[in-house]
C-alpha cells in the first residue's frame, strides 16, 4: 500500500521544527521512519504533513557528563550501540540493543524514535524506565524534562504535548561496581517483546543486595518498575526463596490481556522466570 499524500517538510533548525510543529495542523516528527512509515504504509497513519529532522545539525550528538548519557534526538540505535564511552559508563546498553529488531533497523531507527513511539513491548522504553532516565521535550514556550515514569502514560502514548518534539533523551551512568543483566524472550529473534526484563543491583560488603531497580515490558500496557519484586530483595541476601518470592510478585503486575502471541498466565510464568535469570545474573556481575 502507499500512504495518503502529505506535506513534507525539511528544517533546518530545532526552533523552525518546533515552530512547524506548533503551527501545521496534523503534523509529524519524521525521524529514522522504521515505525511510522510503515504505519503510513498501511494507514494507520494518515499524518497531514512530516517534519523531517534528520537534517538538523546537532541532534546526531552523544555525550557522557556529569553521570548522565545524553543522546541527541537523531541518535541512530546502532551509534549508541557501538559507542565505546557509553558501553564504558552503562554496559546495559550495549547488552539489550542486541534486541531491538535488525542490524539494518538499528542503522535506521533513532533512540528518541521509539521513546517518542513508546510501544509497550519495545525495549528502549523499558530501559529508560529501569534506570530512571528521562527525556527533553521542546516548545515554542520552552523546554521541560520529563521523568521515564512520568512520560509513559500508555500503549503507544506519552505525555509529550501534540506541540513538543523530544530533543534528548538521558540515561544515568551505572552505579561504580553494580551489576546488571536483561532477559528478553520473543518467539523470533529481532521482534518485539513477548515479556523482557532488566535488573540493574549494587551489593553490601557482607554481600546482601543494597540497591536494585527491576522493570518489565510487554506485561503491561507501558513499561513498569516491579516495585514488589524489588523490595523483596532489598536489604537482603540472594537466596534460592527470595527469587521464588520475587517471581511471585512480578506475576502479580501482569495486566495484559490474552492476545495473538501469548496468553496472560503464559506472561506470568514468564516474567516470573525473566526476573529469577536477571537478578541471578545482575547478582553474578556485581563486585
Ligand atoms: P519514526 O518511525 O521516525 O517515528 C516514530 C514515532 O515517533 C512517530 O510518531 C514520530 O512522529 C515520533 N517521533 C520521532 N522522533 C520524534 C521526536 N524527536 N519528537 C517527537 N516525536 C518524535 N523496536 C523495538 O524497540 N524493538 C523491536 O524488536 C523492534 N523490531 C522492529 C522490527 C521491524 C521489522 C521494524 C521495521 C521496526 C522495529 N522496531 C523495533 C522499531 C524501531 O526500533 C524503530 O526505529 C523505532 O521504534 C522508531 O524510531 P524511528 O527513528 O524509526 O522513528
Amino acid at each position: 500500500m502507499k500512504p495518503a499524500l502529505f506535506d513534507y517538510h525539511l528544517p533546518s533548525s530545532v526552533d523552525e521544527a518546533v515552530g512547524l510543529l506548533s503551527t501545521v495542523e496534523g503534523a509529524m516528527i519524521l525521524a529514522g521512519g522504521q515505525s511510522l512509515i510503515p504505519a503510513m504504509n498501511m494507514r494507520l497513519a494518515s499524518p497531514a504533513a512530516l517534519i523531517d529532522i534528520q537534517r538538523i545539525p546537532g541532534l546526531a550528538s552523544i555525550r557522557v557528563e556529569n553521570g548522565v548519557i545524553r543522546v541527541g534526538a537523531m541518535v541512530r540505535h546502532r551509534s549508541l550501540e557501538l559507542d565505546e564511552a557509553v558501553h564504558l559508563a552503562n554496559p546495559l546498553i550495549r547488552e539489550f540493543m542486541a534486541h531491538v529488531a535488525h542490524v539494518p533497523i538499528r542503522h535506521r531507527g533513532t533512540v528518541v524514535g521509539s521513546l517518542c513511539h513508546a510501544d509497550a513491548a519495545a525495549e528502549m522504553p523499558l530501559v529508560l524506565v529501569l534506570t530512571g532516565g528521562s527525556v527533553v521535550a521542546r516548545s515554542p514556550s520552552g523546554e521541560r524534562v520529563i521523568e521515564a515514569n512520568d512520560y509513559f502514560t500508555f500503549h503507544m502514548t506519552t505525555s509529550r504535548r501534540p506541540d513538543e518534539m523530544i530533543v534528548e533523551a538521558r540515561f544515568p551512568v551505572l552505579p561504580q561496581g553494580a551489576g546488571h543483566a536483561f532477559e528478553e524472550f520473543t518467539r523470533r529473534h529481532g521482534d518485539y517483546a513477548i515479556a523482557a526484563v532488566g535488573a540493574i543491583l549494587t551489593k553490601g560488603n557482607d554481600g546482601s543486595i543494597r540497591e536494585i531497580s527491576i522493570a518489565a515490558c510487554g506485561i503491561s500496557s507501558k513499561p513498569v518498575r516491579l516495585a514488589a519484586a524489588e523490595a523483596a530483595f532489598k536489604g537482603k541476601p540472594l537466596l534460592p526463596e527470595t527469587l521464588e518470592k520475587a517471581a511471585r510478585s512480578a506475576a502479580e503486575a501482569v495486566t495484559a490481556d490474552d492476545d495473538l502471541h501469548a496468553t496472560a498466565a503464559y506472561r506470568r510464568h514468564l516474567v516470573g522466570v525473566l526476573v529469577k535469570r536477571a537478578v541471578q545474573k545482575a547478582a553474578d556481575r556485581a563486585s
